[in-house]
């Protein structure tokens, strides 16, 4: 477990002691997941985790007027994890729907034809979304694990991704980005980490 800039570098296997140390003063209903879409793949050497973190804290505070890096958590194509912003606090990731939210940012553009996501970002991401249904309670559905395509972006009116919307976490995000293609390929690799491995 390395610290730089206010930010935590965990590997999966440290992730689990870790969320269950820290004390969370704020009811978590909501897991968000998103791509970064940029930086992306291209962007990763292999050792930058903490410079692309630092860029994106950057860009959210100069840019957006933000008061702290957007999101909760990032996940790498190495499958290492560093935190974000503090979890006592909302995010800012999808408009009007960050309240009770966790949000995770993975690493890459997820849209079909650009990133082809590792096999350790993908048990990465499938671990980690186990872990904090776990570590919060929430039961394993699409009311509790949601995908930003299916929010408005301006309203956060959730219409499923049929209206306007953003493609994030991306059109080929597990096969796709829609409501049945987490309930189909997502969602069922998270419920078999938690039989297979209660925490
Ligand atoms: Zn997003």
């Amino acid at each position: 477990m390395i610290k730089r800039s206010g930010f935590t570098k965990l590997k999966i296997q440290q992730f689990e002691e870790w969320i269950t140390s820290i004390k969370i003063e704020r009811k978590v209903l909501i897991i968000q997941q998103h791509h970064t879409q940029s930086p992306n793949y291209a962007h990763f050497d292999g050792n930058n985790h903490f410079e692309l973190q630092e860029r994106m804290k950057s860009f959210h505070i100069l840019r957006n007027g933000w008061r702290d890096i957007g999101q909760h958590f990032t996940t790498f194509p190495d499958g290492i994890i560093l935190t974000g912003g503090s979890l006592g606090r909302s995010p800012a990731c999808i408009r009007r729907k960050n309240a009770n939210a966790i949000c995770i940012e993975h690493l890459g553009n997820f849209d079909t034809g650009r990133d082809e996501m590792t096999d350790e970002h993908r048990e990465t991401i499938i671990r980690l979304t186990a872990m904090l249904c776990s570590r919060f309670e929430l039961p394993v559905n699409t009311e509790s694990i949601v995908y930003h395509h299916w929010f408005d972006p301006d309203t956060g009116q959730r219409n499923n991704g049929s209206e306007n919307h953003k493609s994030c976490p991306g059109t080929n995000f597990f096969g796709g980005n829609k409501v049945h293609d987490c309930i189909d390929n997502f969602l069922p690799l998270v419920s078999a980490r938690l039989h297979e491995h209660p925490v």
